[in-house]
Formats: C-alpha cells, sequence, structure tokens
C-alpha cells in the first residue's frame, strides 16, 4: 500500500539512486504498479486514464505483444549478424506502407539513434552540415541530436549550423502557410550556405508534437519539401511521434502531406514499449554510407524487437486502430472545440486522429499563453484519474496522445474531468 510516509521514502531512495536528471511527472509523483489497454494502475488500486502514452500504442499489456515477445524470447533472442526470416518479413511489410523508393531499413533500438543515422546518413550524402529543424522540436538524446532539438536547450541558442524555423508564426490559412513555411525553407537553405555549413536536411516531426501539435493545414509541407529536395538537400521525416497510424488517415504522419521524404525514422510506438525503432530511405543512400562507415546496433532487430514489431502490425489491422484513431480522435476534437467555446481559458484545438493539442492562454490579456493554467490543470487532472502532459513553446498546449484502442467512452470520461479540472483551478 501507498502511504504519505513510504513515498516519501521512495521519493528519497530515487534521488539517491537515479538522481536528478530523470524527473517525475506531477507535483505528488505517482506510483504506477500495472497497466491494462488505456487504464493504469497505482499501488493504492485507484485506475487512471491515460492520456498521454502513445508508446504503449495498441493499449497498456496488449496480450498478444505480451505473448508473442515471451514466445520469442524462451525460444531465442539475438542480434541480426545471423539469418532470421521473421525481420525480413516484418521489414518488407512495413515498407510496403511506404512511397517505393524507400525500399531499405535499418532497425535500432530508440528514436535518438534513429535521427542520429538519419544525421549520419544526409551530412553524408549531401557533404554539406547544416539542419534546418522547428523552434520547440525534439529529436532525441545523442549529442548530434541534441543540437537539433531546441527544446532541449535550457540556457544555450542553437548551435551556428542550425536554422531554426519559429513554427509558432505561420499563418493558419492553407496558401498563406504553405507559402509561410517555403519562404523559411528558402531563407533557411540561404543562411546555411552563407555560413558554409551548406543544407543537408530539413528535419520535421510530421505531427509537430513538442511544437505543439500543428496537424493542418494537411499539405502544408509539400512545396517546401519538393524545393529542398530540388536543392540537393534532404528531407528526414520524423515518425516517431506520428506513425504507426496515430493521425488517423495513414500509417505515417508524412502522408497528410502527400510527400516522399528521403528518410523515415521511428520508434515509440513500434513495439508497444519493447525497445524498437528504425531508419527507413533509399538503398542508394545506404549503400554510399556503408562505403565508408559501417554500422551496426548490438539490440536494433533483435528477434524478439521484430517479434514486437510484427505483433503490434497484427494488431494494428486486426483492430481497426487507423480507422478507430480517425473516428474517437473527431469525436474528441470537436467536443473540445465545445470546451472552448465554453471556457475562456481555453483556446485554439489542433490535431489529426488520436493527437490533439489544446492551448491554455489568459482571457484577461487577450490570449497569451498561460503555462501556469496548463500545469494546474495537468495536476488536477492527476488527482481526478487522468494522465496527460504539455508541449509547444510555451508549454501551455495540452497534449492529447492515448493510446489508439482509445474509444468514445473513455473521451467522455476524460472531457468531464478536464470541465471538473478547469473550472476547479480557477
Ligand atoms: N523524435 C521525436 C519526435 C520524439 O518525440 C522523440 C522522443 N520523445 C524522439 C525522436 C526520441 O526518441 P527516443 O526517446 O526513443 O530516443
Amino acid at each position: 500500500k501507498s502511504t504519505p510516509t513510504n513515498l516519501s521514502r521512495m521519493l528519497e531512495k530515487r534521488l539517491k539512486t537515479v538522481g536528478p536528471t530523470s524527473v517525475l511527472f506531477y507535483q505528488e509523483p505517482l506510483h504506477i504498479v500495472r497497466g491494462e489497454g488505456v487504464w493504469l494502475y497505482d499501488d493504492s488500486g485507484n485506475r487512471y486514464l491515460d492520456v498521454y502514452n502513445n508508446v504503449p500504442s495498441v493499449g497498456h499489456c496488449h496480450p498478444k505483444i505480451v505473448e508473442a515477445v515471451c514466445r520469442q524470447m524462451a525460444e531465442l533472442n539475438i542480434h541480426t549478424r545471423y539469418l532470421h526470416g521473421a525481420i525480413h518479413e516484418y521489414i518488407e511489410r512495413l515498407l510496403d506502407t511506404m512511397p517505393s523508393k524507400l525500399n531499405r531499413m535499418v532497425m535500432t533500438c530508440t528514436g535518438s539513434e534513429s535521427n542520429d543515422m538519419a544525421l549520419r546518413l544526409a551530412r553524408h550524402w549531401t557533404k554539406n552540415h547544416g539542419v534546418i529543424v522547428t523552434e520547440a522540436a525534439y529529436h532525441g538524446n545523442t549529442s548530434a541530436v541534441t543540437e537539433i532539438s531546441p527544446s532541449s536547450l535550457k540556457t544555450s541558442e542553437p548551435a551556428d549550423h542550425v536554422f531554426v524555423i519559429p513554427v509558432s508564426e505561420m499563418p493558419q490559412a492553407p496558401d498563406e502557410a504553405k507559402t509561410w513555411f517555403l519562404d523559411k525553407v528558402r531563407e533557411g537553405i540561404q543562411t546555411l550556405n552563407d555560413r558554409r555549413y551548406g543544407c543537408a536536411a530539413l528535419i520535421v516531426d510530421t505531427i509537430f508534437s513538442s511544437d505543439g501539435v500543428i496537424a493542418d493545414p494537411a499539405g502544408f509541407l509539400k512545396p517546401s519539401v519538393d524545393f529542398l529536395q530540388s536543392k540537393g538537400s534532404l528531407f528526414i521525416a520524423d515518425e516517431v511521434q506520428p506513425g504507426f497510424g496515430r493521425t488517423g488517415d495513414h500509417m505515417w504522419g508524412f502522408a497528410r502531406h502527400d510527400i516522399a521524404p528521403d528518410i523515415v525514422t521511428m520508434g515509440k510506438p513500434m513495439g508497444n514499449g519493447f525497445p524498437a525503432a528504425g531508419i527507413v530511405a533509399n538503398d542508394r543512400l545506404f549503400a554510399s554510407f556503408n562505403d565508408e562507415v559501417g554500422y551496426f546496433n548490438t539490440f536494433g532487430g533483435s528477434t524478439a524487437a521484430v517479434a514486437a514489431g510484427s505483433a503490434v502490425l497484427d494488431v494494428i489491422e486486426e483492430e481497426n486502430l487507423i480507422a478507430n484513431s480517425k473516428e474517437v480522435g473527431l469525436y474528441l476534437k470537436n467536443r473540445l472545440t465545445d470546451l472552448a467555446h465554453k471556457y475562456e481559458e481555453v483556446g485554439a484545438v489542433r490535431g489529426a486522429g488520436l493527437f490533439v493539442g489544446l492551448d491554455f492562454i489568459d482571457p484577461s490579456s487577450s490570449g497569451t499563453p498561460d503555462p501556469a493554467k496548463t500545469s494546474k490543470v495537468i495536476n488536477a487532472l492527476r488527482q481526478n484519474g487522468v494522465l496527460i502532459g504539455a508541449a509547444g513553446k510555451y508549454g501551455n498546449t495540452l497534449k492529447i496522445r492515448p493510446p489508439l484502442c482509445f474509444d468514445n467512452s473513455h473521451a467522455d470520461f476524460f472531457l468531464n474531468q478536464m470541465e471538473r479540472a478547469i473550472t476547479e483551478t480557477r
């Protein structure tokens, strides 16, 4: 049982072992002991609706994934240095969901590793070093990838070889958004050329999760990507967040923009919690890299990771999770938009499928972002049995991103608790 005394003892022990680098959620941290579907349970048996976690994307502890991983672990779990048919089948299946020029895949363990390798491929191919990113993006935690993750830089400015697009200033109207983003990419290429780095790549999380969820207008990236590619730079679609059906229309977020990336990176939901991630590109890109640099990833593409990945694809299909994401996501977005009309502290609602962002604003100062209110609502929701987080340049966007098996009754529970939290925190 969790009593206040043993919670504080646990916190003390955490500080002495894990230390302060790994930050806990909530003013009153949670001790979660079990998960099932969209629900998490603490050590007192309290149930929480998980509206935060897109890693166990087909549901916490989904029996099919658990069974597939356990079965494989009991038989063989080994690296990719021996032939194993399952990885070929898995990769074939995954590549079938991509544009045809994306015809090879290397498996890794994390999104960070995939983006790190994407940078290496792009730099190797273009012989350029500069990268264009968006202003609050997060692409991972290696040293190279931290440099292109403005949201990780607490005190320093982005490095000289990084050009940052202030996407929070992008106009909403479709034509204006397209032109605005294109102008920024043009300026980015010019700036990186002037600084003598050249532009290796534009990397974008295609649902802009850390930037506060920018789903619309769908297609606004197309002119920019066409232009970038015509200049010989590469487009890296970071699908770690939007991939595997999250946005409701397609398997991949980039498909909403009608573009063919040069490199696609993925992770998080790929193994439903078992570490599985990957990078997809054209064979010529990999070949040119391999001529000079080797790549091996001990745990990437292990037989157990492939078992997890294959089971995830099965469940997405069997349970129609992409269609569910679209349907329930639309219901959720519409009901949240009703809340925006009802409560003056709720600003814009944006999203695609089961990835929705909702801004809290200060109504007394003509809509200034209100991260303090957002934080209060997040903590109130935690007390009311809902787990959720924030994103965006100002930290005032509620990031609504539940497992894809979320249904309308879960949405209703969430919406009721949201109304309660909004009024309780006034
Ligand atoms: N890209 C994006 C868009 C992410 O959100 C994350 C993780 N939050 C990463 C990359 C890094 O993935 P990982 O934590 O698996 O290294």
